[in-house]
């Protein structure tokens, strides 16, 4: 007979409350049925060799079946493909999320990175080594040294990463930015296009890319073009910033510390642009400032870095469920009005919360915009199954529930993985886009900037060139 621990109680909460809450949401849908019924079950979820993202410790493995779980019920992944033996991971590493065991992991960037800083201090490289931080961070980092969840540690982990051994900390909320330029250009260039089949989905979340590409191709090209705000954002520091700073492209090692494990996916997807060249996930982070024995709860708070450091709030709620919409249609007004848009879209309760589906009708400039939003790929591959009974002109998904503020490579301390901590999380990037005096993507100076010194406007040659694939 199992004996039930502290931590696996704490597991088995974390895992009754993922799916109590998709009963739940998908009252609308009808709740998912558990796949391949007859075949022997699966204790574990396979992890091909070449996985880019996840790696499996068979030795740390209790068979305890929960990563089927999460892979197979809550994100629709195993063996919802025609041959289950065959799985294809869709990299977004919830399993990680769920194995307290270490049976599954993150595939871990956090020797290289550390080794090859070391051998900078040591005197045997010139690197410059360039940090970008995604949103969803701040909020979750101080989880692993104590603190409550949803704690803004931002300028800790700015003084933290310089203690490491990085050169510049760059905010990921730019990079955001410059996804909500060239994503609102496009969504208004093919609201109205004839022959563009219609919703328009965002493209920012790997996961739900690949989601798409492996199980309805037939939606792949409604997907927006953009490249993930990282990869943007990696790009623009390989060229834009590597010019400015008079240093070689080659010379500049660009780490992405993220929430998600589908990022170290993304590293190998860089093509002629040079983008980034690790990420590590925020677990990953935590480890090497313990390992260092960094008290960072106790550290000093330092800004980022300028010059691609800066980013306005839009991009900060990009790191929950809801806030690519939100961030979108703050800037699409804009474009259409010319003006500010009305207070009302800056606390759109429509788009926000934690419903697997929520539905928004928004008026831009005269005309309704109806708007669907959808996290975790069980949500999404519902409503994909009945797409034509649902009209949408913009659907974002993310393929973590609650956005990347439930991403994979989080924090998996013993406070359960619940929606009362995705709500904390997210209540802090939230409270972030109050209190900030810069809440739109096209009021960034530095945005402005860029888009006046080298990439002209959105959607131009070079823009498509860099920030497009
Ligand atoms: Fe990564 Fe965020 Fe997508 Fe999860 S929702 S796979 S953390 S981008």
């Amino acid at each position: 007979m199992m004996r039930w621990t502290r931590r696996k109680w704490l597991k088995a909460t974390a895992l009754a409350g993922s799916v109590g809450f998709w009963k739940k949401a998908h009252g609308q849908f009808g709740w998912m049925k558990p796949q391949g019924g007859g075949q022997r079950r699966r204790r574990f979820v396979p992890v091909k060799e070449n996985n880019p993202a996840i790696l499996r410790h068979d030795m740390n493995c209790e068979r305890c079946g929960d990563c089927v779980a999460i892979c197979q019920q809550v994100q629709t992944v195993y063996g919802h493909g025609k041959n289950p033996e065959e799985h294809e991971c869709i990299y977004c590493g919830q399993c990680t999320a769920i194995c307290w065991n270490h049976g599954v992991t993150e595939r871990f960037h956090l020797q290289e990175v550390s080794q090859a800083i070391r051998e900078k201090k040591e005197g045997k490289s010139k690197k410059t080594f360039v940090a970008i931080t995604s949103p969803a961070v701040r909020v979750t980092l101080g989880e692993m040294f104590r603190m409550a969840p949803g704690t803004n540690v931002e300028g800790q982990l700015v003084t933290a990463l310089k203690k490491l051994g990085f050169d510049h900390v760059f905010d990921a909320t730019f990079g955001a930015d410059l996804t909500v330029m060239e994503e609102t250009a496009e969504f208004l260039e093919k609201l109205d296009a004839p022959d563009v089949p219609k919703p328009f989905f965002t493209s920012c979340c790997p996961s739900w890319v690949r989601f798409v590409e492996l199980f309805f191709p037939e939606f792949r090209k409604q997907i927006s073009t953009c490249k993930s705000p990282l990869r943007m954002q990696s790009a623009m520091i390989k060229s834009y910033f590597a010019q400015s700073q008079k240093i070689a492209p080659e010379e500049i090692v660009v780490v992405a510390v993220t929430p998600c494990t589908a990022k170290k996916y993304e590293v190998t997807l860089a093509g002629e642009i040079p983008e980034m060249d690790y990420a590590l996930t925020t677990r990953e982070l935590g480890w090497w400032l313990m390992e260092w024995k960094i008290p960072f709860a106790e550290l000093e708070e330092t800004p980022f870095d300028s010059l691609l450091g800066k980013g306005s709030t839009s991009g900060t709620i990009f790191g929950n469920t809801g806030g690519v919409s939100d961030a979108v249609l703050r800037t699409a007004s804009f474009r259409l009005t010319g003006k500010k848009p009305p207070e009302t879209f800056f606390s759109l309760s429509e788009v926000r919360g934690l419903e697997g589906l929520r539905k928004a009708e928004i008026d831009l400039d005269g005309r309704t915009i109806r708007v669907g939003i959808l996290h975790g790929t069980g949500a999404a591959r519902e409503y994909l199954k009945m797409a034509e009974k649902m009209p949408f002109d913009f659907v974002e998904v993310m393929a973590c529930r609650g956005g990347c503020i439930g991403g994979g490579g989080l924090p998996t301390t013993e406070i359960p993985l619940t929606d009362s901590l995705r709500a904390a999380r997210m209540q802090g990037l939230y409270a972030t886009d109050r209190e900030s005096p810069l809440r739109m993507s096209h009021d960034n100076p530095e945005i402005q900037k860029i888009y006046a010194d080298f990439l002209h406007s959105p959607g131009s040659e070079t823009s498509r060139k860099y920030l497009h694939g």
